[in-house]
């Protein structure tokens, strides 16, 4: 990797530059490892976006986690290849790539098709269709501008690889999504629900994926935070309460939609959706109208979002419908989180490659009694019959006597054992039918999954809510950012540091540090100057320590958006600005008495 690959990423044409260069400025994002060049990809959280991040995770973790009843867990980051082949990523984890024969450089083969025609989503396209479009539309490297018609197009595996402790005898690798540390874990997670479902699983931790070209700085990384949800649940017996949803309106782009030349964006409430059947999954359904509520709370603006639909040639190995919820960021739809119903797949999928039990014990209301058939090979006969594999032909009488007890009506059955077949008179195997009384059956849960790219959704939220306007003459920018998410909630501002008046200004910090809130002091420059300052990393409120504050015990508190302020007693403002915070229909100007002369007066 060199230090041009890494520059291409600012060089992106559709970036938001103001918001890219704020956000370095003032430390919300950067590209890492600037003094060796930097490498793609890879980007550092500064002090202000480090604390975005937390409180955007915090939020989803309250809604997603607590109010909903599930549990979180922490697993590694590295895993065991057998995870992978288990899972599927080691054989279909693939995005298609080509190289350029001139300059060498890599490209996102499905993405150059996209740039150039209006074909939206290119990587549901077979491979060599991808090829023959590169060749029709004679499209050339980004880089160098070489012709790439006939260049192949491959399939490039995301995964990082590693090895697990000394040489190469047991290889891993970084996790492509936390999802797999949840179901690799099952067996023990249902213990610990009791063996009962419906339960979630959450986890926030990072993820890795070595792409081809990252791109629109948080957007495209490789390596990212995602916060994900694996709700098990009875497919025959739970449903989601659609009840406290069922009003949402969720803006839908279903699959017919995008397929349909004058197809849209359709409104339609949870109810309707579900009613219309334009949602399969009630499952998926049920979170889409749970995650708008949410995406609302943390500021992402929803004339700006939209839920797509994969198409079919979209969907993942794993899902069987899908919708993403897209937002429009640097004019471009970006996927920030994806919904998919999962069904068995996963868990399936583990407990064939691993030696335990992927089932929940599903109790039956009443007993029940079953005929069941059984064999009892006589292996006196199968042994010298089959040789070494008598054991495994005893193994495949006994699945096909539990699958297809039919089989055995005649005088011979037949089974397969590693694609031979083996012949055995039916006299041989002991087969049988007993009645037993049954209490229940094991289980193969389904996976609901709600998976959130947090680096997305923080990018999100700053685009959405920068802003400009003019104050007392003057251009400001601010971010209009929701109390809970702003990075810092409160600065706190001596008129001038004397007097005393920087003294007391430092002890009403401490007070509001000591209440829970995120504080900065700032006694440097103008007041004025000293605002912008905050409203350009959206701290939603700031205080003034002035000569009435020795006098009187109260403060000016200023209001980002609107720069109203209102007069706050000392001993109240921590619980003022907590409620403020908290939202929950508190508004700024029921917290203190007018200044006078309005929004804006005195020393904004
Ligand atoms: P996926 O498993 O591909 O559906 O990804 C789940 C979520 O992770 C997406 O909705 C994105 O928000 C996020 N994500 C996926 N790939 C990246 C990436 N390369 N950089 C940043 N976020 C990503």
């Amino acid at each position: 990797m060199t230090a041009d690959d890494a520059s291409a990423d600012d060089a992106d044409s559709d970036l938001d530059l103001d918001l890219v260069e704020l956000a370095k400025r003032r430390g919300f994002f950067f590209q890492a490892n600037g003094a060796y060049g930097g490498v793609a990809g890879f980007y550092v959280y500064g002090p202000q976006g480090a604390s975005l991040k937390r409180n955007l995770e915090d939020a989803w973790r309250d809604r997603f986690v607590t109010r909903e009843g599930h549990v979180e867990i922490d697993a590694p980051t590295v895993m065991p290849e057998a995870v992978f082949e288990a899972s599927g990523h080691l054989d279909g984890f693939d995005d298609m790539i080509v190289e350029c024969p001139e300059c060498g450089e890599s490209h996102r083969a499905d993405h150059l098709v996209e740039d150039a025609t209006d074909i939206e989503e290119a990587e549901s396209i077979p491979t060599d269709e991808v090829e023959a479009l590169i060749a029709e539309r004679d499209l050339r490297c980004p880089t160098c501008g070489t012709a790439l018609a006939d260049v192949p197009v491959s399939e490039f595996n995301l995964m990082f690889g590693t090895n697990i402790g000394p040489g190469t005898s047991s290889p891993g690798y970084l996790r492509p999504e936390t999802a797999q540390g949840i179901f690799a874990e099952f067996p023990r997670l249902k213990e610990y629900a009791r063996g009962q479902l419906p339960f979630g699983v959450a986890q926030i931790g990072r993820a890795y994926r070595n792409e081809i070209s990252p791109r629109r700085a948080l957007v495209r990384v490789r390596e990212f935070t995602q916060a994900e949800l694996e709700h098990f649940v009875d497919p025959e017996r739970d449903d989601p309460d659609l009840e406290r949803v069922a009003d949402v309106e969720l803006p839908l782009y279903a699959a017919p939609d995008q397929e349909r030349e004058e197809g849209s964006v359709e409104v339609l409430t949870v109810r309707e959706a579900v009613a219309e059947n334009v949602i399969t999954s009630e499952w998926v359904a049920y979170y889409l109208g749970v995650a708008t509520r949410w995406y609302e709370r943390i500021g992402v603006d929803m004339d700006r979002f939209r839920f797509r639909q994969h198409l079919s040639g979209e969907l993942a190995h794993y899902a069987s419908d899908c919708w993403d919820a897209e937002t429009e960021i640097d004019g471009n739809w970006v996927e920030v989180t994806g919904f998919a119903y999962r069904g068995d797949y996963d868990l399936s999928k583990h407990a064939e490659h691993s030696d335990e039990e992927f089932t929940v014990f599903r109790q039956y209301d009443e007993p029940v009694t079953v005929e069941r058939a059984t064999v009892d090979p006589d292996m006196s006969y199968l042994g010298p019959e089959f040789a070494g594999a008598a054991a495994d032909v005893a193994d495949a009488l006994e699945d096909l006597a539990a699958e297809a007890p039919d089989a055995f009506g005649g005088e011979d059955v037949t089974v397969e054992v590693g694609g031979e077949p083996y012949v055995v008179p039916v006299e041989k195997t002991g087969f049988g039918v007993e009645e037993v009384t049954e209490s229940g059956e094991h289980v193969t849960p389904h996976v609901v999954e709600p998976s959130f790219g947090v680096g997305r959704l923080v990018y999100t939220v700053l685009e959405h809510a920068y802003r400009e306007d003019e104050v007392d003459g003057e251009r400001r920018s601010y971010l209009e950012l929701p109390p809970e998410l702003a990075p810092t909630t409160v600065g706190v501002f001596p008129l001038m540091d004397k007097d005393g008046l920087g003294d007391r200004a430092r002890e009403v910090a401490d007070d509001l540090r000591a209440a829970g809130l995120s504080v900065t002091y700032d006694d440097s420059g103008a007041i004025g100057r000293r605002y912008r300052r905050q409203d350009e990393i959206g701290t939603p409120y700031c205080v003034t320590v002035d000569y009435d504050s020795l006098e009187d015990d109260t403060v000016t508190l200023r209001d980002r958006d609107s720069t109203a302020q209102v007069r706050v007693p000392i001993d109240e403002l921590p619980g003022r600005i907590a409620a403020l915070r908290a939202g929950g229909g508190t508004e700024f100007a029921d917290v203190g008495d007018p200044v006078d002369g309005g929004a804006g007066a005195g020393v904004d």
